[in-house]
């Protein structure tokens, strides 16, 4: 068992959260028990999500996406209203980290990408560091490599380029980082990878030579996020379950 507020001060210390400018609140979003012993992990704290971490019996829900964006309606009300209820109805807690698990260079999304495709991580550059580059561990055609992506992540990317192009270096994001896609154009790799793309890339693409590949957001984001629950649930002795849902956006 640790305290929620020591789950929090260590999650807030691992993650450097006080570094990030962000869109919501890191941190505990909805605060439930005072003491957990099991954490359940999800990408977004969807309805779903809590009505698993319900039946899991579990003490914290820990996300990626939490609630409460910048441009939201303020209000508690519809499907907001039903997430927040079940939460407290339960006494679950529910926390969210943003950008600081996008960019940790162990278990952040990006890094934990990585690993999963076979990329080394050389740079990190752009805004607030959120962007990777590197190198491929074996040069692959685009075609072979958008044919691994989609073994490992078990969905089928959408691929902007020549397929039978070699690609060596490559810069990635996790998300919906597709505007960031002239900052990596002036870095100069052969491929940009994230998990959307928007109309306009696809030109961009075609245009300037940098093949696009568009991964699914959540297909992209579903490792981080899993690798906090695991590196705290080691930390205080804490059983830990995951949560995956077959978004395919
Ligand atoms: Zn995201």
């Amino acid at each position: 068992m640790v305290s929620r507020k020591d789950f929090s001060d260590w999650c807030a210390e691992t993650l450097q959260t006080a570094l990030f400018k962000d869109y919501a609140p890191n941190g505990l979003q909805v605060e439930g028990k005072a003491y957990i012993g099991k954490i359940a992990t999800s990408v977004t704290a969807s309805k779903a999500a809590i009505d698993f971490a319900v039946e899991q019996k579990a003490d914290l829900l820990l996300v990626h996406h939490g609630m409460f964006w910048k441009n939201e309606p303020p209000t508690v009300t519809g499907w907001k209203k039903e997430r927040i209820a079940a939460l407290l109805r339960h006494d679950i807690n529910m926390a969210a980290y943003h950008l600081p698990l996008d960019a940790h260079p162990e278990l952040g999304n990006n890094a934990q990408l990585a690993e999963k495709l076979g990329f080394t991580v050389e740079r990190r550059f752009g805004e607030q560091n959120l962007l990777n580059s590197g190198s491929l561990k074996q040069v692959r055609t685009l075609g072979a490599l958008a044919a691994h992506i989609e073994a490992v992540l078990q969905r089928k990317p959408a691929v902007v380029g020549d397929l039978n192009r070699e690609i060596r270096k490559v810069a990635w994001c996790s998300g919906g980082a597709q505007g960031f896609f002239q900052t990596v154009i002036d870095e100069g790799v052969d491929l940009y990878l994230t998990g959307e793309i928007s109309e306009a890339q696809y030109h961009l693409a075609n245009e300037t030579g940098t093949a696009f590949i568009s991964a699914g957001h959540h297909a992209t984001e579903r490792y981080g996020v899993r690798a906090l629950g695991e590196a705290a649930a080691a930390a205080f002795g804490l059983e830990v379950c995951h949560f995956d849902e077959n978004n395919p956006a």
